[in-house]
């Protein structure tokens, strides 16, 4: 029998737990782990709760659990609870799925200012993350910016958005909903560095915030470059620009304004002992698509600044980083020694939810090239790890005891809801009558 530990419940921690499953068939016991007592990562944590669709794709994870035998341990942090070295004497192989939850820092003067939050915890405010559940954004303030021109920003900027009537079917918890209902802010700039044509968003995701019941975004016709330069992009981006291109059009007044102000890069947040504006420099395209500034700046006025640049990977003690990454240095997955990584953890955070399945698959199949199914080392995994929990007093959650959590959240649920998530730690293991 191999052992296999998978840290992290998200997207990546499933497909290559599912992957080893594939590979190993009944010659394997894998166990997934994770800090928080409930799965998923990403996909509770992150994925917008107004898009349920995308959440969906947690019922294909538990059939890993419940079908292909792979055990949930939850509420087992590593790095604390038990340590890499001791994870690596039980287990064949460790297999770091921890994703990219931690906000790249903007590097500007300023940025720890009241007011200025990164999207890891806006997202995970909103999404109700134990870590992020006080975080009580300022919201009483006109205008927001947020900075970056990906598809978080989008999210961020649509939630800021929208009405509680539009959050209808989500699963918006009740601390963020109540708030943002309450919220005076009308104008959300989304800041860009580059050009539309240098966007990160998705045409999908663009689209969603011309179909908002009280907001209209706006881009400046200026800021397009000449529509025959749209033939030289990808189709999808094509698409993209397209949204941008309606977007400069008149349309409908509606009480909130998104505003797309492109070819401005932050350079200092000011503020009477909190955010008052956002000082962004007015930049142009070098060669290579680069941006380079202009040395003209201006102020955009914003009580709330969300910065949506990107994450990085949390070290754990004893696993070699990748400073500039962000992420575990790694050689295809591989970090050396029976530890491996993957998904954002592995490739720094980009791609879809579907990029991390044929990564886990990729890492699986390394692993198995490296630990051949039928050959055994005698470690005492999974059993191992649970008598060493037991001994150290953590209060680990099983599958089942999600299942139990899932149905008091399922049983609190607003009318129009799917759910109200539990918050916080002490809420899940009450409801496990711990
Ligand atoms: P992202 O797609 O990498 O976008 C980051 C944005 O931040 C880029 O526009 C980047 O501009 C900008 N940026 C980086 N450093 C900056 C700085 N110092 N100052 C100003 N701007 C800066 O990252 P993300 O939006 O966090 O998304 C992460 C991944 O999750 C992406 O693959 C995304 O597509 C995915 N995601 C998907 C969905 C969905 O499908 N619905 C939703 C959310 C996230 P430059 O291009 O100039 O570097």
């Amino acid at each position: 029998m191999r052992h296999f530990a998978v840290i992290g419940s998200g997207p990546a921690g499933f497909y290559t737990a599912e992957a080893l499953a594939k590979a190993y068939g009944d010659a394997a016991q894998i166990d997934i782990i994770d800090q928080l007592p409930v799965p998923y990562g990403l996909i509770r944590f992150g994925v917008a709760p107004d898009h349920q669709s995308i959440k969906a794709v947690s019922r294909r994870y538990d059939k890993v659990v419940e079908e292909a035998g792979v055990r949930f341990l939850g509420n087992v942090a590593v790095g604390a609870a038990v340590s890499i070295d001791e994870l690596k004497s039980l287990y064949d192989g460790v297999i770091l799925a921890t994703g990219a939850p931690r906000d790249r820092a903007l590097g500007i003067p300023g940025e720890e200012l009241p007011g200025v939050v990164g999207s890891a915890a806006f997202v995970g405010w909103y999404n109700g993350h134990p870590d992020f559940a006080d975080l009580d954004p300022p919201l009483a303030g006109a205008s927001a910016a947020v900075i970056g021109n990906g598809n978080v920003a989008l999210d961020v900027a649509r939630i800021l958005s929208k009405t509680r009537a539009e959050f209808g079917g989500s699963d918006i918890v009740a601390h963020a909903l109540d708030a943002l209902d309450a919220s005076a802010i009308r104008t959300i700039t989304i800041v860009g560095r580059r050009g539309p044509h240098q966007i990160a968003m998705t045409a999908k995701e663009l689209g969603e915030l011309g179909h908002l019941d009280a907001a209209v975004p706006h881009v400046e016709s200026g800021d397009l470059p000449a529509i025959e330069a749209d033939a030289g992009l990808d189709p999808g981006a094509r698409k993209s620009v397209a949204h941008l291109r309606d977007f400069a059009t008149p349309h409908d007044e509606k009480p909130k304004h998104i505003q797309f102000d492109f070819f401005a890069r932050p350079v200092a947040i000011e503020g009477e002992g909190r955010a008052e504006r956002l000082v962004v420099e007015r930049t142009a395209l070098a060669e290579g698509g680069q941006c380079v500034g202009t040395g003209e700046t201006y102020a955009i006025p914003a009580s709330l600044i969300v910065s949506c640049i990107g994450y990085h990977t949390p070290r754990i003690d004893g696993v070699p980083y990748d400073e500039r990454g962000g992420k575990f240095a790694n050689d295809g997955g591989v970090i050396g020694d029976g530890l491996y990584c993957v998904g954002w953890a592995r490739r720094g955070p980009s791609g879809t939810i579907g990029t991390n399945r044929p990564d886990g698959y990729e890492v699986a199949e390394a692993i198995a090239a490296a630990l051949p199914p039928g050959s055994s080392t005698g470690k005492p995994g999974g059993l191992g790890l649970s008598a060493l929990l037991a001994e150290r007093g953590v209060n680990a959650t099983d599958f089942a005891d999600w299942r139990t959590i899932e149905t008091a959240e399922t049983a609190a649920a607003r009318a129009d809801a799917p759910r109200e998530k539990l918050v916080r730690h002490a809420d899940w293991l009450s409801a496990l009558g711990r």
